[in-house]
This record gives structure tokens, C-alpha cells and sequence, in this order.
């Protein structure tokens, strides 16, 4: 009997064993709790919401998590289907009664005639006779199975801790402030010798900057979560804290650069933005990993000039979260080149957030279900959020060692700079060039049409 197992029953593994048994295949669920606890779960429930009870907006026409919600409908998802069934009032966002949520999806997996459920740990590495595996053990992810994940993959392939620096949408960066340049004009192996945006900063300005970040609000961490900082990747603040002129010598130094527009004036401090994913729609801000709060976050990444009117794909942080470095080891359709037998789903995979991870259980469960049936495993358009996500995994981001050898492959939401870019026309009778709010609103309305008219070809 051909059998997909999959390991990790929370929001990736119990959307992926819905899909699978669904598809008519039969799943074997391994889940480790309460036989063996995480620091975060609280019950032996499946698909437990470990901190807020958000699935963040619901809106699939101007909203790239509220666009993915609507794919995953349509694609008979479980963990939407009893999201839907517990809503609470939250405005424009899903928000669930978790206990009632988490219980809904445990009945109707118990209850799904082709899914047994095991529960038990899966410590090491696994059966030969087991030839289509998803695993989908989360952030938290046990440390019997990381280190045989580790034997297989290679020590630098599996982090612990995600240390995010944050990452602004392209079109919101002040392209009349910053200028185009590497450092020394050095191309690089997959450069030009102008593969970095500038911010510069007067002298004046770099002292505001390092005030505020003094001042800042720091996210809090529970006892388990204390991230180990390394030297290599220190969150600004800390760096700041060490001396006011640190980061002028770290990520902020201003040397072997020249700013175009006034040659004649050396800034004092530099900020860099380098190219995160291959659209160019993404840029990270070098080596500006942050524990600050987000909101506060965001008012002092503003101070920076050419980014006053940036917006955030994604802001800095540091957790404690097992992931793979996933567009080194796995293929583009999910298994791990190493050993094809195993397909990797959820925030192990490198998205990030409840809604990401069930997607990517809900995908794997599809693609696991067709290989177990024989049948060829076809991937979700790039420009539907599925495939937006997958891009983001295995391929669509640009890898660090094309630049300086430093990773740079980090969670993240799914958020419209992974799509593929999209031209809206102009309303008949404006005047000069269309830019603003109801320029961006039209955009994201195209990609969300775009994306769910190329599902449901692929559905
Ligand atoms: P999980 O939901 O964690 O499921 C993994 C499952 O695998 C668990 O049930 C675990 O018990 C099991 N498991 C692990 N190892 C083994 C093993 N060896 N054998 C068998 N079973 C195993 N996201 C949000 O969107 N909003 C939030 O507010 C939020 N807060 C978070 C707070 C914390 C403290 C953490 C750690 C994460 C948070 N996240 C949040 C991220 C969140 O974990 C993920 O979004 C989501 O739960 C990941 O889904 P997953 O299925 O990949 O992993």
C-alpha cells in the first residue's frame, strides 16, 4: 500500500494530510505531542495557534495574505474552512476561536478514514521503506530530528535563529536621494560594480539615527527564546550600545563610495540596500538586524535618507526558529535534493506566519498525494500566492553567496514584491505620471485578478 507519512501535525502537516487523504491516498499523521512537548504548544491539539489568534486580513483583492486565504478556499483547504467556521469580530482580518479552531481540525482529521494518526517523535533518520514523506515540524522542530536533518543536509544548511533584516518594497525608495554602487565599484560575480543603493547621512543626521536607536523599545523574549547573539550579525541597537561610532564602522561605513549628484562631500555614514529577490522588487537593508519594536522599527528605519516613505515587505527581527536553507537544498518542487523521498512544508521551509506555513502544507499534501498516485506533480503558477511562496523557497531570491559569501535567506510573509510585477493603465484624463495610493491599489487589485484567474487553471 503506497502510504504518505507526514511528520508535524501542526498547521503545514494537518493542511497537508487533509489534502493528501482528500486526494485519495492514504497518510500516516506523526505528531509528538503530549508524548513529547515544544516550549510554545500548550495542548495536544492539531494545527495549536502558539501566540496571536490572527490570520491577518481577509481582504483577497488588496492583500497579499487575504489573496492567499482566498487560494486556499478554493483549493478545499481545512485549516480555512475551520478558520471560517470559528471567525471572530476583527474587523478586516480572520481571527479565530483558537481552542474551537484547533479542536474542528483534530476531529475531522481523527475522523478522516484514509489518515491514522501516530503519537509519537520521529527522532532520527528515516525507514527506508518509507518513500514519501512530508516533514513539517515548524520552528520548533525537535532536536533529534534537527540533528539527523543536519547529517543530511550539511551543518550550514539548517539555522536555528532567523536574525531578519528588514526589506522595503523598490518602489517606495527615494531613487533622487540614494545612487546605485558596490563598494569600490567591485562587480562581484553576478554584479555590475553598481549592485548596492546608497543612503547617505550627514553627520548630523547619523547622530539622530544612533540616539534613536538608543532610545528604541525592544521586543521582549521569554526565557527559551533568548537568541545567542554572534558577532558576525548583532542587532543595531546593540551595536550602537557598544559606541556611538560602531556602526559607522560596521554596515554603516562610508568607505569606497562616492555619491554622484555631490561628489565633493564624503558622507559620513552610509546605509546599503542590496537586491533580495531576482524581480528586483525587494531590497534588504545590509546588516541591520533588529530586536526593536515593530511599529518604532519602522518610525527610525524612516530616518534614513531615501527611505521616509518606505514600505515594509518585511521588518528586522531575531527568534528562535529552525529552517532550512532551503533555495541551497531543496528543489523546486519541495523535496530535498539529498534525499527525494522527503518533501519539506511550513515555517521549516523558510515562510513565515500560520497562513504561509498551512499554504505550503496544503501545496505539499497536493504534490505528495499525485506522486504517490503515480502521477507527475504540477507546480502553482508564479503568479499565484502558492507559486509567489514557492519562489521565495526555492529560487526567486537571490542567493547570498552571489554577492559577499554572507547568507542572507531569511522567512518571510508573502507579501506583492514576490509576485511578478504588473502595469496598470493609466485613468483616461489624468494628467503627468500616475503615482500614489490609487496607483499601488490598482496594482495589487491586477496581481490578486491575475492570480486567482491563473489558479484555478492549475486547480
Ligand atoms: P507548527 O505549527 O509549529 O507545527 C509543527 C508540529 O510538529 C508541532 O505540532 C510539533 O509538536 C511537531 N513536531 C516537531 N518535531 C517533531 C518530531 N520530531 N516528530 C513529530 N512531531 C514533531 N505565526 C503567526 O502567524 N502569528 C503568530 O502570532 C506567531 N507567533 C509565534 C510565536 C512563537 C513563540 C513561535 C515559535 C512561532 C510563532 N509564529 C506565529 C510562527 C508559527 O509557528 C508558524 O507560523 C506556524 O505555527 C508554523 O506552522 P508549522 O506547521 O510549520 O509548525
Amino acid at each position: 500500500m503506497v502510504v504518505v507519512h507526514i511528520i508535524g501535525g501542526g498547521l503545514a502537516g494537518s493542511e497537508a494530510a487533509w489534502q493528501a487523504a482528500q486526494a485519495g491516498v492514504d497518510v500516516v499523521l506523526h505528531e509528538m505531542r503530549p508524548v513529547q512537548p515544544t516550549d510554545a504548544h500548550h495542548t495536544d491539539g492539531f494545527a495549536e495557534l502558539v501566540c496571536s489568534n490572527s490570520f491577518r486580513s481577509d481582504d483577497h483583492e488588496h492583500n497579499a495574505v487575504g489573496l492567499l486565504h482566498e487560494e486556499m478556499r478554493r483549493a478545499g483547504g481545512l485549516i480555512m474552512a475551520c478558520a471560517d467556521k470559528h471567525a471572530l469580530p476583527a474587523g478586516g482580518a480572520l481571527a479565530v476561536d483558537r481552542d474551537a479552531f484547533s479542536q474542528s481540525v483534530t476531529e475531522a482529521l481523527e475522523a478522516h478514514p484514509r489518515i491514522t494518526i501516530a503519537r509519537e517523535e520521529i527522532a532520527g533518520l528515516l525507514p527506508s521503506d518509507w518513500k514519501h514523506v512530508i516533514i513539517a515540524t515548524g520552528p520548533l522542530t525537535s532536536p533529534a530530528l534537527a540533528s539527523a536533518l543536519q547529517q543530511l543536509t550539511g551543518e550550514d544548511s539548517l539555522a536555528f535563529f532567523d536574525a531578519i533584516a528588514p526589506i522595503v518594497h523598490a518602489e517606495s525608495i527615494d531613487m533622487e536621494i540614494v545612487w546605485a554602487q558596490s563598494r569600490y565599484d567591485k562587480p562581484g560575480p553576478a554584479g555590475t560594480g553598481a549592485d548596492y543603493l546608497n543612503c547617505p547621512m550627514d553627520e548630523a543626521q547619523y547622530n539622530r539615527f544612533i540616539d534613536a536607536l538608543l532610545e528604541a523599545p525592544l521586543h521582549e523574549f521569554k526565557d527559551w527564546e533568548k537568541v545567542p547573539y554572534f558577532d558576525g550579525c548583532l542587532p543595531i541597537e546593540v551595536m550602537a550600545e557598544r559606541g556611538r561610532e560602531t556602526l559607522r564602522f560596521g554596515p554603516m561605513k562610508p568607505v569606497g563610495l562616492t555619491n554622484p549628484r555631490d561628489p565633493e562631500t564624503k558622507p559620513y555614514a552610509i546605509v546599503q540596500l542590496r537586491q533580495d529577490n531576482a524581480l528586483g522588487t525587494l531590497w534588504n537593508i545590509v546588516g541591520f538586524q533588529t530586536k526593536m519594536r515593530y511599529g518604532v522599527q519602522a518610525e527610525i528605519l524612516r530616518m534614513i535618507p531615501g527611505l521616509e516613505n518606505a514600505q515594509f515587505a518585511r521588518l528586522g527581527g531575531l527568534h528562535r526558529n529552525t529552517f532550512l536553507n532551503s533555495p541551497k537544498v531543496l528543489n523546486p518542487d519541495l523535496t530535498l535534493k539529498a534525499d527525494p523521498r522527503l518533501r519539506f512544508a511550513g515555517q521549516v521551509t523558510g515562510v513565515e506566519g500560520y497562513v504561509e506555513s498551512a499554504a505550503m502544507g496544503l501545496l505539499c499534501g497536493r504534490l505528495s498525494a499525485a506522486e504517490a498516485k503515480g502521477e507527475t506533480p504540477i507546480l502553482p503558477p508564479a503568479t499565484t500566492a502558492f507559486g509567489a511562496l514557492v519562489g521565495h523557497i526555492t529560487g526567486g531570491h537571490i542567493e547570498a553567496e552571489a554577492y559577499s559569501g554572507a547568507r542572507s535567506f531569511q522567512p518571510m510573509n508573502v507579501n506583492f514584491g514576490l509576485f511578478p510585477p504588473i502595469d496598470v493603465k493609466k485613468p483616461e484624463g489624468l494628467k503627468g505620471r500616475w503615482r500614489g495610493p490609487d496607483k499601488a491599489k490598482a496594482k495589487k487589485k491586477a496581481m490578486t485578478t491575475r492570480a486567482l484567474e491563473d489558479l484555478a487553471g492549475w486547480l
